[in-house]
């Protein structure tokens, strides 16, 4: 079960490309790794993201889950 840091990023929380970046104080930001080849994709896109062209769902999740 994804903690609540885990589910408010929409596409970007069952996206292959997605990092979890945790700072200081205790926030976690959904960083895009599609950014650092593709300047099309911002390092830290707007949340949640509700349509990407790039999504790509991580291994072991079926594409199109939200939960
Ligand atoms: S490719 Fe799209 S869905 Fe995947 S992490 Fe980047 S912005 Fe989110």
């Amino acid at each position: 079960m994804p903690s609540a840091a885990e589910t408010r990023n929409g596409l970007c929380d069952g996206c292959r490309h997605q990092r979890l970046v945790p700072n200081t104080r205790g926030s976690v930001f959904s960083l895009c790794e599609r950014s650092r080849e593709d300047p099309a994709y911002r390092r830290y896109p707007p949340v949640p993201v509700l349509s990407c062209p790039g999504f790509e769902p991580r291994p072991g999740q079926p594409a199109g889950s939200s939960s």
